[in-house]
């Protein structure tokens, strides 16, 4: 099982598209109660989480908690790994990267998310800079492209130039970016598609949000019901509640046809997220 844990929404960016809506001035983070229910719950599953993946905001603001965090868990399966989401904006020199990973406990891989969103903040020299560190001190490197527009291929070349396997990810109308009027240009899932016989790609994982607790989505019911929906968020005090949970059940045992013909659906879909929100804000 992979668990996901997001630090903080402190950013040293604010890209439009932010699904988190995290942010220079976002002072929201994990509590130490928070991160002794964290703590509480990996040593209960020690033996099933092969992998933690820290998340923000941006990671590197929060390596203190990450050490934290992980000197907190007694006992860790032998293929344990750690994996950290950055935007590489801390990358500015080789030392620097020496200097920001000689301060983790402990990483196996990286993911960048670099694109025509992140690009602002962030030079492609650092991300030059972070690839090579990664490839000779031996972390596994991968990137996290947003697709936003056709520049998207501009940046999967960038990777694809370094060796880096980058993950080609649709624009998602969720946190900052639902709040955005511009138009991406995802494509609507027709009616006949093999995306529709697909479950949530995320049911298999729990992550836990400051302020918020566990879920399993980091998606539409995570970030988005604030904004378009008077339903609560899809978050729970324990992983015991969640999987319990009536639309946990209806995920991990439906595919997306099969939870379409259970709703009054409107007009199109860009995402399966799409069709679980209406879902969820139809059945709760
Ligand atoms: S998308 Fe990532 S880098 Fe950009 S503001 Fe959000 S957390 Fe920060
Ligand atoms: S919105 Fe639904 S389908 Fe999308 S990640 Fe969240 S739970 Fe899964």
């Amino acid at each position: 099982m992979k668990f996901g844990i997001m630090l903080g929404f402190a950013c040293n960016a604010h890209c439009e598209h932010c699904t988190t809506s995290s942010g220079p001035g976002n002072k929201t983070h994990l509590t130490d109660f928070e991160k002794s229910k964290i703590a509480s719950f990996f040593n209960e599953n020690a033996k099933q989480i092969h992998k933690v993946v820290f998340s923000g905001g941006e990671p590197f603001l929060y390596i203190d908690d990450i050490n934290q965090i992980l000197t907190s868990f007694t006992s860790i399966s032998s293929d344990f790994q750690v994996e950290v989401i950055t935007n590489a904006i801390f990358a500015s020199s080789a030392e620097k990267c020496a200097k920001e990973f000689s301060r983790l406990k402990m990483v196996n891989s990286v993911i960048i998310s670099y694109d025509e969103f992140h690009s602002p903040f962030c030079s492609q020299q650092n991300i030059l800079t972070l690839v090579k560190y990664c490839k000779e001190n031996n972390i596994n490197v991968c990137a996290s492209v947003t697709k936003g527009s056709y520049k998207a291929i501009e940046y999967v070349k960038l990777f694809s130039d370094l060796n880096v396997e980058s993950q080609v990810t649709d624009f998602k109308y969720t946190g900052r970016g639902a709040l955005l009027t511009k138009k991406y240009f995802n494509d609507a899932i027709q009616p006949n598609s093999d995306i529709l016989d697909s479950k949530c790609p995320l049911i298999n994982t729990v992550n836990y949000f400051p302020g918020k607790g566990f879920s399993f989505c980091c998606g539409h019911l995570m970030f988005n019901m604030e904004y378009n929906s008077p339903i609560k968020r899809f978050a729970f005090d324990s992983y015991a509640d969640m999987i319990s949970s009536h639309l946990y059940q209806e995920l991990k045992n439906h595919n997306f046809s099969e939870i379409l013909a259970k709703i009054k659906c409107p007009t199109t879909y860009t995402s399966v997220c799409d069709i679980c929100q209406h879902f969820y804000e139809e059945t709760m």
